[in-house]
């Protein structure tokens, strides 16, 4: 006997679990540096609707919009290079106790975990409790990248991506994937549907950081850049829409 499905019932969930990185800027007003609470609450809705559909879903959250290590790498500063990596942490940090607040003030249950030592405002970061916290309908909010400095928190989300078994990778992002050159430069920019990583590699195709991109070939995990900034995007992306640029297949 076929089961007919009804009429007005949800689409088929197609991701049991799921990183979603989004960057610092996302946070914050276009072209504008720190925290925006309406960004905040807008992206915070949208995890909320796509955590509501059943999908595990853990965040990590970058701090671009308030420091990244790399711009202290010129000689006319006084902050050591490490240093300035670890302030990225710490304003990785200040993100997700915002985005925190949102989630749970829309109704969400959520946990922030960090890979540096903050325990006055996070756990730490333990992967056996990082999963309990998933399966048990909580949101997990990354902080603080992988704690070590000199990497991004791209490399985190395909690190994290692996030792917590997620399925995919979604990349948020404020265009519709990945472009030939840079849409918001070029117009003519052509939007990629797929991509092999070796391909993302070889164009040298501004995806996520090298590191990143090495290990999810490495280990197969696949990678969905979308535009965030399109409602209804996250949701689309957990339900394994086909929306944006996908990245993955042969590993050589
Ligand atoms: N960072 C780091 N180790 C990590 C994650 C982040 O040192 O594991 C630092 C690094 O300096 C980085 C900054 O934190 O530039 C902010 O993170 P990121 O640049 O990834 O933020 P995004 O670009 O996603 O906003």
């Amino acid at each position: 006997m076929t089961v007919m499905p009804e009429a007005n019932a949800p689409p088929p969930l197609r991701y049991h679990r799921v990183i979603l990185k989004l960057s610092g800027e996302s946070l914050a007003d276009s072209n504008q540096r720190g925290i925006s609470g309406d960004e905040v609450e807008c992206i915070a809705r949208q995890i909320q609707q796509a955590h509501a559909t059943g999908c595990q879903i853990a965040v990590v959250i970058g701090g671009g919009n308030i420091l990244r290590g790399a711009q202290f790498s010129g000689t006319n500063t006084m902050v050591q290079q490490a240093t300035a990596h670890y302030m990225g942490m710490m304003a990785t940090v200040i993100n997700s106790m915002a985005m925190q607040d949102a989630l749970e003030s829309l109704g969400c249950s959520t946990r922030v975990m960090s890979a540096i030592g903050v325990d006055t405002v996070a756990e730490p970061f333990i992967r056996r409790r990082a999963l309990r916290h998933l399966e048990k309908g909580r949101v997990v909010i990354l902080a603080a990248g992988i704690g070590r400095p000199f990497v991004t928190t791209d490399t985190a989300a395909a690190q994290r991506a692996l030792e917590l078994g997620a399925d995919v990778v979604l990349k948020a992002t404020r265009v519709d994937g990945v472009y030939t050159e840079d849409p918001e430069k070029n117009p003519h920019a052509v939007l990629y549907e797929s991509l092999s990583y070796q391909q993302v590699i070889e164009k040298n195709l501004r995806v996520m950081d090298a590191t990143a991109i090495a290990l999810c070939r490495e280990h197969q995990v696949p990678i969905l850049v979308f535009n965030f900034k399109q409602d209804g995007n996250i949701v689309r992306a957990v339900a394994g829409e086909s929306i944006g640029t996908w990245i993955g297949g042969p590993s050589g």
